[in-house]
């Protein structure tokens, strides 16, 4: 038999409910607040990326999946939504001048080492928006995101730890002495801290490995180097965000690694998925326009990555939010099955939201209403019984005390309604 590619999943018929949903409320709560959505190709050049993304970023370095197609040009599988998200409103027109508010979800791609929470193919929601400059698009976001997390049940086990990275200038200054206090200790540090030091100190702040972390833990600090400018924007964003009792932490190694990413940072974790704690990242990157070709741009977003959201609402929110068989309609009378479609259809036209199964394949009462057992459903519909006509229906209660009963249409409603 076949398998499919190491760390590329099939979400199967039973679970992709809980996907849905979690994408469901987050888009319902977005497209309140008048963000669109945006759908973007899966594919771009490889040259966007290694721009947009960065060329020494590990997702550049070793983590795209990247070919030549028939035409001999560089395309490679998205690993993040932003540079796409940016491209595109570019190559229509849509920034220069506008702001703008969109959303996207769908899957990206990174060859990492596949874990729990961690795949090759893996799911984000992002959130973007342009033409903002102030610390109020930074609130905004994060209100929405936690009020999000709010309603699926998920905020309790979610910490949000908020940084600045000062302006471009800011952020030059203490690179220089990062990387005076990191050189002297060159020969102690790990392969990949060797290597950043000399492409992009900033990430050694945020590296996991614990010998690397104490020689971090005395150097420079970030905060001290962020001039007036960028600590009034700071304060008036930790303001709103008091203001609106969103509870945060501060956490001066938060850092995104790019020269593009300016003031606010902040990152929503949680201890319940080991060490793929990260569950949404974001920031403003108001150099990322121009980094890619357009009109200087004022930028904030952030990306969530939905696995990871999927395996806590598993864990935490069981069965919420999964949507249940309401009637089972058993088929007494084959001669009559157009009449048992066509009640389906005038039950669902009048109530939208609920599920009727038909049963298939015949089989005698008992059967059937073992199958209708089966199914979860907490009604049936005998339909064809003897005792039944166009007017009266069998209705038989499969969960509660109710028992089997003679009822029209809108009696049959109102009985399921009110159960
Ligand atoms: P990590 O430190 O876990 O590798 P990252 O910094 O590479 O995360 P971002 O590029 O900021 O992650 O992506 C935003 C979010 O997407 C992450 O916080 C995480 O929830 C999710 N994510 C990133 N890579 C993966 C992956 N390979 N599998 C599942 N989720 C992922
Ligand atoms: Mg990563």
């Amino acid at each position: 038999m076949h398998q499919a590619v190491r760390g590329m999943r099939d979400i199967l018929p039973a679970d992709t409910w809980r996907w849905s949903h979690l994408e469901r409320k987050l888009f319902q709560r977005l497209t309140g607040a008048s963000y669109s959505e945006i759908r973007l190709p899966l594919m771009e050049f490889t040259e966007l990326f290694a721009r947009g993304v960065g060329e020494a970023t590990d997702i550049v370095e070793k983590e795209m999946y990247t070919l030549s197609d028939r035409d001999g040009l560089s395309i490679s599988l998205r690993p993040e939504g932003t540079a796409s998200c940016v491209r595109a409103l570019e190559e229509h027109g849509l920034l220069y001048n506008k702001t703008c508010r969109t959303f996207y979800s769908g899957p990206m791609f990174r060859y990492e080492k596949p874990q729990k929470g961690r795949y090759r193919q893996f799911y984000q929601m992002g959130v973007e928006a342009f033409g903002f400059g102030g610390p109020d698009i930074e609130a905004e976001l994060v209100l929405l995101i936690t009020r999000y997390f709010e309603e699926i049940g998920l905020n309790q086990y979610l910490k949000l730890e908020i940084n600045t990275l000062g302006s471009h200038e800011d952020r030059g200054r203490y690179r220089e002495a990062l990387v005076s206090y990191l050189t002297p200790f060159y020969r102690e540090l790990d392969e990949d801290s060797q290597r950043r030091l000399l492409t992009n100190p900033l990430r050694i702040l945020d590296s996991k490995v614990e010998k690397i972390r104490d020689i971090v833990s005395n150097a420079p600090k970030l905060i001290e180097f962020v001039g007036a400018h960028a600590r009034e924007h700071f304060e008036r964003f930790q303001e709103l965000l008091f203001e609106m009792n969103l509870s945060f932490e501060l956490n001066d190694r938060l850092v995104r690694g790019l020269d593009y990413y300016t003031n606010t940072v902040f990152e929503w974790v949680t201890e319940e998925l080991g060490s793929q704690g990260a569950v949404c990242a974001g920031g403003r990157y108001d150099g990322l326009v121009e980094q890619l070709g357009g009109k200087s741009t004022p930028a904030v977003g952030l990306a969530m990555g939905l696995d990871r959201i999927v395996l806590l609402h598993e864990k935490f929110q069981g069965d919420t939010g999964r949507p249940s068989l309401d009637i089972y309609i058993c088929i007494l009378d084959e001669s009559k099955m157009d009449r048992a479609f066509f009640l389906r259809e005038v039950l669902s036209d009048r109530l939208p939201t609920i599920t009727i199964r038909v049963h298939m394949g015949g089989g005698n009462l008992k059967k059937q209403l073992k199958r209708a057992d089966a199914s979860g459903a907490g009604w049936a519909i005998l339909h064809g019984a003897e005792e039944s006509d166009e007017k009266q229906l069998v209705l038989k209660d499969l969960r509660g005390e109710k028992g089997q009963m003679l009822v029209s249409v809108d009696e049959l409603i109102g009985t399921i309604c009110s159960a």
